[in-house]
């Protein structure tokens, strides 16, 4: 009998494709689940390296994989390694089932459901999020979790994957068609309020169930607590875990505007599109780095500029 060598988009039809595919490649499989439930784990602060926690995640991947090679028949035809990862991902907390508002925008659940799918599993999308839900970029993604200058690339590397891969993954899994990517667009310009009271509404559903992926230490904090979180530029991780996922503590946080040079206009905002980096303001900023060592409100009034030519 032949195999199948699985790649990511690869597609699976039948029972007879399935037997090629799956169970012929399951050293293949247990691999690809064994490092995302790995990163899960690292997300959740769940991980420590060390002996008793390799043999777990071998164990759990093992026993996931198994359960998923009974599972997959059922959902052909299907993208097998797509199709692994939701299983997983669904395994550590992803809801299992929601239903969208009846009376919104089905489209618009559907897009956003594909982006908080990956948020939960994907750095990349979860640092997105930012730009998909506030339309911060990424040097105003930097001030919001309080890294370094020097860090700044690693941010611009999170947009730029996310832009060429990620958001498209994303599209794939919520099953969106170009068409339909175009329509959602036209409505927003069309309608802007009641895209975004809409967009509002689905995320004030979505939201709580993938909440369910936080770190179980991570709860709304209240704005005095996030006060204290910013003036004494702490909690990077709880600050990206929690608030591209929480309305409520985005919009305390919001509040702060200028006391921590964020946004002064920083409130819900879809964009639909992934955000370009623009390479010129990448290079200028590493000019900058070797030149002055920025206040932080030479910071803004350059985001500012910037904002203004794109
Ligand atoms: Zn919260
Ligand atoms: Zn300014």
């Amino acid at each position: 009998m032949k195999t199948i060598n699985p790649s990511t988009h690869m597609m699976i039809h039948t029972s007879e494709e399935f037997t090629q595919c799956v169970p012929a490649n399951f050293p293949h499989f247990l691999e690809r689940s064994s490092k995302l439930i790995r990163r899960i784990l690292q997300d959740m602060g769940q991980w420590s390296d060390n002996m008793a926690h390799e043999k777990l995640l071998l164990r759990l991947s093992f026993n996931l994989v198994e359960k998923f090679i009974e599972y997959c028949p059922s959902q052909l035809p299907c993208r097998p390694l797509l199709l692994l990862d939701g299983y997983i991902s669904k395994y550590f907390g992803r809801p299992q089932e929601h239903k969208a508002p009846s009376t919104s925008n089905q489209l618009m659940y559907r897009f956003l459901d594909g982006l908080l799918n990956r948020a939960v599993i994907s750095r990349d999308a979860l640092i997105g999020l930012f730009y998909h839900l506030y339309g911060l970029r990424p040097r105003e993604v930097r001030i919001l979790l309080g890294i370094e200058e020097e860090q700044m690339q690693r941010i611009y590397k999170n947009f730029r994957r996310w832009k060429q891969k990620g958001w498209y993954l994303a599209m794939e899994e919520a099953d969106l068609t170009e068409n339909e990517i175009k329509h959602l667009h036209n409505s927003q310009i069309k309608h802007p309020e009641i895209f975004n009271t809409q967009a509002r509404e689905n995320l004030e559903i979505l939201l709580p169930f993938y909440r369910k992926s936080d770190p179980p230490h991570y709860p709304c904090l209240t704005k005095t607590k996030w006060r204290e979180v910013f003036t004494e530029g702490y909690g990077y991780d709880y600050k990206m875990w929690h608030l591209p996922l929480c309305l409520t503590c985005l919009h305390e946080v919001a509040g702060f505007g200028d006391d921590f040079c964020l946004p002064t206009d920083l409130r819900l905002n879809l964009h639909i599109s992934p955000y370009s980096v623009n390479e010129e303001e990448v290079s200028f900023q590493q000019f900058k780095r070797s030149k002055i060592r920025g206040t932080c409100t030479t910071q803004r009034h350059h985001v500012h500029s910037r904002l203004q030519v794109a």
